[in-house]
């Protein structure tokens, strides 16, 4: 049983210190109406796993996990928003290069120090070896995060981390026979089984060297005038990218 103070457990609606969030703002991992998301005809192979008719030595990931393949378009063609979509490209990237999954600036300036990882409510605090497909998202970003993305605004939990090891992958996994896929969505570690079958859409961390945070402290003791002015920052460097 944890002993967590119930501030760290899980935080209903934003604080009222938050700014309002800077208009147009759009996470780089969110997914856009005309970013198509494409599954390769399937087949056999190498070996006793899934692959594609046409595979590339791309298509895999460094586990031999295959993945599938989104259209990557400039920002100007991409059309509207999705944000309840996520974008498998700029979601890997994010989590392997530990990138703000909101401004896609590095999330913290020394790699070797904790990056930031903001939830949605899981009714407890981030624990040692929590799993996420959710990259790290600086400070202003958080407070802009918590505001915009429909799965953390009303409740969310967060913790500054220091090692995140790539765990696994969610995709649909497919029947060894068949080649059907029987299972949709389905988070799977790298290593077993259901690795040799899977088409991998996200990739899944775990995370270590956890430290819960109270991220509405943290916004109070960055205060509302200087939140503003990160707001801006932000805004002004989406604009540009
Ligand atoms: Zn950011």
């Amino acid at each position: 049983m944890t002993t967590a103070p119930d501030r760290l457990r899980s935080r209903p609606e934003a604080s009222s210190i938050l700014p309002p969030p800077p208009p147009g703002v759009v996470p780089y991992i969110a997914g856009y109406s005309r970013e198509q998301i494409i599954t390769p005809r399937l087949t056999h192979g190498p070996g006793p796993a899934v692959g594609f008719v046409d595979e590339t030595p791309h298509d895999r990931d460094s586990f031999g996990v295959p993945w599938v393949r989104p259209s990557l378009l400039p920002k100007a063609r991409r059309g509207e928003p999705r944000f309840k979509e996520v974008h498998p490209f700029r979601q890997r990237r994010a989590m392997l290069d530990q990138l703000c999954q909101v401004c896609a600036r590095p999330a913290v300036s020394d790699l070797d120090a904790p990056r930031l990882y903001v939830m949605h409510g899981i009714g407890r605090p981030v624990e040692e070896g929590e799993l996420t497909a959710s990259p790290p998202v600086c400070l202003p970003c958080a407070a802009i995060a918590v505001q915009v993305c429909p799965y953390l605004r009303r409740h969310h939990v967060a913790a500054w981390v220091r090692s995140t090891p790539a765990w696994g992958v969610i995709g649909h996994v497919h029947d060894p026979q068949t080649l059907r896929a029987f299972a949709q969505d389905q988070q799977v570690e790298y290593g077993s089984p259901a690795a040799a079958w899977v088409v991998a859409a996200r990739l899944v961390s775990m995370l270590y060297e956890v430290t819960p945070m109270d991220l509405e402290a943290e916004f109070a003791r960055l205060g509302r005038d200087r939140l503003e002015e990160e707001f801006s920052r932000v805004a002004e460097l989406m604009a540009a990218a």
